[in-house]
């Protein structure tokens, strides 16, 4: 068969662009197809828009902080039009910056909808496209409820399009982006009301996190109703009433947002005429090497039930092409210890196993954990200080780190360093050998006692 590509990449978001990049930089001919805007989730609809609102969040709040610092501030007000306006213009910035870049690097663009049929050929809106190899990156999208008037919520899509900002919203969902979303709202002035299944959010997250994160978005003023499930959804006029499984209303919201979790996009992809097997929940089954039950056909990011963040699919997208087209005949991604970083208020940085997670896998005579909870000197003169926890997860007598959790001011930027030092396979005693940068919050993550 004749082959257009060496290598033809379906879906160019963060996966996608980063392995047909490297792969061109081998030398491989090279094409991407992208359905939508070139950068996928994180440049369009996550990550990036995402940051850019925490960050004004976070001014909100300092602005609070340096009234408690004897700075005379009066009104402020916060123009959400205007920071849109900003926002989508970095986006499509950045847009433009990675079309140029597979440009650069000799990839061929194409702009359509792929799908398969059959294991070696892509349809592209009525082209015919071959490839030796092909890597599948095509994402996730935002799960609805199946629910009468779910139609008049939003998803995490919908929201990153609001021309105005939300005046009373409720979130439904006990995911990261849930927690996210609603606590920069009520921070930049919103009234949150935040709905859960359970009786807390974050399930795989260590349970001091959970705790303290609940504590602090409670005293910032989001209403978080626990243990209930929403029934259905309607409209009265110009708001939305929410009835919930006891036959609960809450009435008076202008939007609801829905962030029960998200599905792989796999669905209209033709896999089954390529044979390529997915398991229950839609996500392409791959071995550690990316590849899928097809030895020419590869799968990344978050179509495959690995961590869905951003660097997990770049990383796992280079290291393929690393080994397919660089002869680097071993190069994979390892899945252990992914350092992840919640943007909540206050931020979250966690990597490797909770304390449970130690205690079931190990035991509890081989776990010893080191935790400190204390309020951070930024709050020194606040009225209500915000809590900082840190908590270090060690196993057997050299007292190994398998888990480093912060939440805290600055979180998100302390993680990055120490998930080197637990990659490197860190124990107690390193830590406490390193001298303490003081005064500082991250001290403290070398000197528990
Ligand atoms: C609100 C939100 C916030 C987030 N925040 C963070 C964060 O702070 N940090 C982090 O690391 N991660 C974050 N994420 C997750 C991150 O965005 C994803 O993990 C990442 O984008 C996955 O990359 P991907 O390449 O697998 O898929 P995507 O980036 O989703 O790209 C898939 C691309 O494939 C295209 N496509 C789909 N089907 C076809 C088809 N048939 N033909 C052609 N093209 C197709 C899509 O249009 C899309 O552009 C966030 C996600 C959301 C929703």
């Amino acid at each position: 068969m004749d082959y257009n590509y060496d290598l033809l990449v379906i879906g160019g978001g963060s996966g996608g662009i980063a392995t047909a990049n490297r792969a061109a930089l081998h030398g491989a001919k090279v094409a991407l197809v992208e359905k939508g805007r070139i950068g996928g989730t994180c440049v369009n609809v996550g990550c990036v828009p995402k940051k850019i609102l925490w960050y004004a969040a976070g001014f909100a709040e300092h602005l609070q902080r340096a009234r408690d610092q004897a700075f005379n501030i009066h009104d402020s007000t916060f123009d959400w039009a205007a920071l849109k306006t900003a926002r989508d213009a970095f986006v499509s910035h950045l847009n433009a910056r990675y079309s140029t870049g597979l440009a650069d690097n000799g990839v061929t663009l194409i702009h359509g909808y792929a799908r398969f049929v059959d294991a070696r050929q892509i349809d592209v809106d009525g082209h015919m496209i071959r490839a030796d190899k092909i890597v599948i990156a095509t994402g996730g999208r935002p799960m609805w409820p199946a629910i009468p008037g779910a139609e008049l919520g939003i998803s995490s899509d919908d929201f990153f399009a609001l021309e105005t900002q939300p005046r009373r919203i409720a979130v439904v969902g006990g995911g990261y982006i849930a927690v996210e979303l609603a606590g920069l709202l009520r921070h930049l002035g919103s009234e949150v009301t935040l709905l859960l299944r359970r009786d807390h959010f974050l399930d795989s997250f260590d349970v001091m996190l959970r705790e303290i994160l609940m504590k602090e978005m409670i005293a910032s003023g989001v209403d978080i109703l626990t243990r209930q499930k929403v029934a259905s959804l309607h409209r009265d006029g110009q708001s939305l009433t929410l009835t919930l499984e006891g036959g609960q209303k809450i009435n008076g919201f202008d939007t609801v947002l829905w962030s029960i979790g998200r599905r792989p996009n796999t669905d209209n992809l033709g896999l089954e005429r390529a044979d390529v097997v997915r398991d229950q929940h839609g996500h392409i089954i791959t071995d550690a090497y990316q590849t899928s039950n097809q030895s020419h056909i590869f799968a990344i990011g978050d179509i495959t039930d690995g961590p869905a963040l951003t660097p997990v699919a770049i990383a796992a997208g280079r290291r393929l092409a690393d080994r397919l087209f660089g002869g680097m005949a071993d190069r994979h991604l390892s899945y252990d210890n992914i350092p992840t970083v919640v943007f909540s208020h206050p931020p979250i940085g966690t990597i490797g196993l909770t304390e449970m997670e130690a205690r079931d896998i190990h035991g509890d005579n081989a776990v010893k954990v080191y935790s400190t909870r204390f309020r951070s000197m930024a709050y020194a003169f606040a009225e209500n200080p915000v809590q900082t926890g840190m908590k270090l997860v060690t196993v057997g007598a050299e007292e190994k780190i398998v888990g480093l959790h912060i939440i805290g001011d600055g979180a998100e930027e302390m993680l990055q360093g120490f998930a080197v030092a637990v990659k490197m396979g860190a124990c107690k005693s390193h830590f406490d050998d390193t001298v303490a940068i003081h005064p500082t919050s991250a001290e403290e993550l070398v000197t528990m006692r």
